[in-house]
């Protein structure tokens, strides 16, 4: 009798079955700096809220397919005006994968500078796309003329830039895009994930680009767990990608939550302003210690190569703190390690346990 090995290794694509499944790091009881959380827990006001909002969500019906709400939050809180379309996901990284299975023609290709987000790749390998990285230049800047050539000659049917970048944390030339959006022949996604904690964005200069896709995430101002993305775009893109949208992506209690902590500008702008400060306190305590090269970032993590990344990773997490290894990623990462900013409490505690490793 055949087994389910036998069923497996001849119906799954052998791509995905080369794949390891996305490791989550087991998070239990140590301070978190892996994953850019915002680290501040709600005040208790917000909390009742959203818990009284909660409290009403009829969860035996489907909820609000178009997720009007929500909508109308995010084009409040972030000024987004009613002439742009925006389609919500279930995090940006349901966004990702939808954009990328919308120009997944055959033989289309994605184009990312790399080291960046893991997920474009990924996402690109699940939707049959070839993907092509191009490498960031010295310093983690854009290469933007080997971009432009890559365009020349691969004419992608999407390009990926995340400004800031991931794991980089630096933010690419706005310039170097731009030249990159006005060469592209088709989609060039700017995905703003970290927008809150660098001071630029392309989500005002959307009228400019005709193919320009603008997307952004509430995961790194307070709401990782609410899982929601949203993308901007003329409503010529957004209508076609809605068509790829499950209908009822967003979960009920998520479209409840989501205006209460967005109504609350003032609360998130004092977040993403503490998160700023106390990472320039980080950086400059990395770029303190001996043989640490401590680079600058605009991101709510900070960056630094040290002597051995595993061997300090496993020092911290002895210490009780969880960080990420990028050790093994990519050439231009060796020795690194990603710190998400944590309180000060926390960043007190890492910064000891740094100063303790020999
Ligand atoms: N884009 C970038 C650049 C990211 O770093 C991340 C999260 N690590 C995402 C998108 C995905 O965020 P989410 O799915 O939580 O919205």
């Amino acid at each position: 009798m055949r087994t389910p090995a036998d069923f497996v290794a001849t119906t799954i694509r052998s791509e995905i079955r080369a794949l390891s499944a996305y490791a989550v790091a087991r998070a239990d009881g140590v301070i978190k700096l892996d994953a850019m959380e915002n680290p501040y827990p709600l005040p208790q006001a917000v909390r009742a809220k959203i818990a009284a909002a909660v409290a009403l969500v009829p969860v035996n019906r489907y909820p609000d397919g178009g997720a009007d709400a929500v909508k109308s939050a995010l084009r409040e809180a972030f000024g987004i005006p009613g002439s742009l379309g925006l389609i919500l996901g279930n995090g940006s990284d349901e966004l990702i994968q939808i954009i990328t299975s919308a120009v997944a023609k055959p033989g289309a290709a994605m184009l990312a500078p790399e080291p960046s987000f893991a997920m474009y790749r990924l996402t690109a390998l699940y939707a049959g796309v070839r993907f092509v990285g191009v490498p960031l230049a010295a310093g983690f800047t854009l290469d933007t003329g080997a971009m432009l050539a890559a365009i020349e000659r691969e004419r992608p049917a999407l390009v990926f830039l995340a400004y800031p970048n991931n794991p980089t944390g630096n933010l690419f030339s706005a310039t170097g895009i731009e030249a990159i959006i006005s060469a592209a022949p088709g989609m060039v996604v700017v995905d703003e994930a970290y927008h809150a904690f660098a001071d630029a964005s392309f989500l005002p200069r959307l009228r400019e680009f005709p193919n320009l896709v603008v997307l952004r995430t509430v995961s790194k101002i307070g709401m990782a767990g609410l899982r929601l993305g949203y993308a901007v775009a003329a409503p010529e893109w957004t209508a076609e990608l809605n068509k790829l949208r499950q209908p009822y992506n967003l979960n009920a209690l998520t479209q409840a939550a989501a205006p209460i902590l967005l109504a609350e500008g003032a609360l998130l702008a004092e977040q993403a302003a503490r998160i700023k400060s106390e990472r320039s306190r980080l950086h400059a305590a990395l770029g303190a210690l001996p043989d640490v090269v401590a680079f600058r970032t605009e991101t709510n993590f900070v960056l630094a190569r040290v002597p051995d990344a595993p061997r300090w990773f496993d020092r911290l997490l002895d210490a009780g703190i969880l960080v990420k290894n990028l050790h093994g990623w990519h050439p231009s990462l060796e020795h690194c390690l990603r710190i998400t900013v944590g309180t000060p409490a926390e960043n007190d505690a890492l910064i000891a346990a740094l100063k303790t490793i020999q």
